[in-house]
């Protein structure tokens, strides 16, 4: 994934926590303004817009420069009917590992690692990728700690009570 930072001269861009784009015509996924998601002393002629375009490691999105990055998606928001960001910078990150993929071709591998890491031996899978699901950071950290309750004193993986808490956790519902 890249993530694309726009620093926009004005104190707030849109009220909205977040754009979501879930059709094709867009790079961009989503836009969000973490501004919005809080009360802080934050400057108040600035604002920082976080976008998230999808793509594959090496690809040309991946490869490409930020100025070319922020056009894109200052292209995406006008397609979108959004209000120009005029931004003054294009800071991109560029994560290799972010959301679960789920592909139609891999459907079979992804229940064969399913069976696996409800039985776990010695090895304890979960987090996003490590389940495959696209859960908020409270639930990934509530994983952390049901993980280290379900290892005992000797070292061993209690399955059962890892399995119970596998079970509460396909009840995760994402939370923006
Ligand atoms: C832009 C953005 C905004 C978000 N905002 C929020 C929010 O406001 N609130 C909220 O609750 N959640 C938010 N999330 C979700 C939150 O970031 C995740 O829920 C959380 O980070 C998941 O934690 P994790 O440990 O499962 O995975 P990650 O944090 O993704 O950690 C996995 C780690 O494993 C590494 N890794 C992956 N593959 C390999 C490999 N093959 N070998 C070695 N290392 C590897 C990765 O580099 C990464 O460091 C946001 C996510 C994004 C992308």
């Amino acid at each position: 994934m890249v993530i694309a930072y726009l620093v926009v001269p004005r104190d707030q861009y849109t009220p909205f926590d977040a754009h979501y784009f879930p059709g094709a015509e867009t790079t961009t996924a989503r836009l969000s303004e973490p501004k919005n998601y809080r009360t802080a002393d934050d400057p108040t002629d600035v604002t920082v817009l976080c976008a998230e375009l999808a793509c594959w490691v090496g690809d040309e999105l991946w490869l490409s420069d930020p100025k070319s990055i922020g056009e894109l998606v200052e292209g995406d928001l006008k397609r979108a009917d959004l209000p120009t960001t005029n931004h003054v910078h294009c800071e991109v990150q560029r994560l290799g590992s972010v959301y679960p993929v789920y592909e139609h071709s891999t459907v079979q591998a992804r229940q064969t690692i399913k069976n696996w890491v409800g039985q776990p031996k010695r090895i304890m899978s979960l987090g996003r990728q490590g389940l495959g699901v696209p859960d908020n950071l409270h639930h990934v950290l509530t994983m952390g700690s049901r993980a280290a309750e379900a290892v005992n004193k000797s070292g061993s993986i209690d399955v059962i009570e890892w399995q119970r808490s596998l079970g509460e956790f396909s009840k995760h519902v994402v939370q923006d």
